[in-house]
């Protein structure tokens, strides 16, 4: 399929998946109107271009995957669900569609990433898209980014075994933090810093996320 032909068809592809996240319980008329937007065809390999708008993970090489609509969708939901955010970390980067709906929501998005050639991939399509407001570092995540922060909100795309507490440093009071925790079982939680030292969690629903992995990778 051409380029265009992709193009024409992914608007309609695009219409479809809105209506499934819907049903699928994803309310927030900004997070639906941005993945209606975004063309997701753009950050997968061209062979799986055809599969970018149905609701599943697809590999990115490096053994990573562009997360499920569906988790973006979720995960962007409970984030802005405390109000609007102008600093936002993410914790893996990936493919940059995660990214990519950020930006087009928050002010600055902080991206940091392990493996440099999928960051490198994805500041090139977000450059394609125009999309400037997003800063990338290179780095374990684990660790955060502490001379940008402190973040009004921050979302990690990689599951640890327990909560970072450079994440948790780095969260402003009023702050929230959407990340995965776990092993083989993992939850989604929902993190909120309501004074210096206190913090409210929640847990969303159960997820399954690539680990959160210490290093990184040129
Ligand atoms: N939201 C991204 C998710 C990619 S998968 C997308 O939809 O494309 C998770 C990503 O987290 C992978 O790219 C992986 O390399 C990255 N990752 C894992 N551990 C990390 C760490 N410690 N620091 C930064 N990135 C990490």
């Amino acid at each position: 399929m051409d380029i265009q032909g992709i193009g024409m068809t992914s608007r309609r592809t695009r219409e479809r998946l809105v209506t499934r996240l819907y049903e699928a319980g994803i309310k927030d008329p900004q997070v639906l109107e941005v993945i209606r937007q975004l063309p997701r065809h753009l950050f997968v390999d061209e062979a799986l271009a055809h599969r970018a708008y149905e609701d599943t993970a697809l590999p990115i090489g490096f053994n990573q995957t562009i997360s499920q609509p569906y988790t973006v969708a979720r995960m962007t939901e409970a984030l802005l669900a405390a109000g609007p955010r102008k600093r936002v970390l993410e914790i893996g980067t990936g493919s940059g569609y995660q990214t990519a709906v950020l930006a087009c929501l928050v002010a600055q998005t902080y991206s940091v990433e392990r493996i440099l050639p999928l960051q490198e991939r994805a500041r090139t399509r977000l450059q394609q898209l125009n999309l400037r407001n997003v800063h990338f570092k290179h780095a374990d995540g684990g660790f955060g980014w502490a001379e940008k922060g402190p973040f009004d909100g921050i979302i990690c795309a990689a599951a640890p075994e327990e909560i970072p507490e450079e994440l948790l440093q780095q969260l402003a009071v009023g702050g929230r933090l959407i990340i995965p925790v776990g092993g083989a079982s993992q939850e989604l939680r929902q993190v909120d810093r309501i004074d210096e030292g206190q913090y409210r969690q929640q847990a969303l629903e159960g997820a399954r996320f690539v680990p959160l992995l210490s290093g990184s990778i040129r």
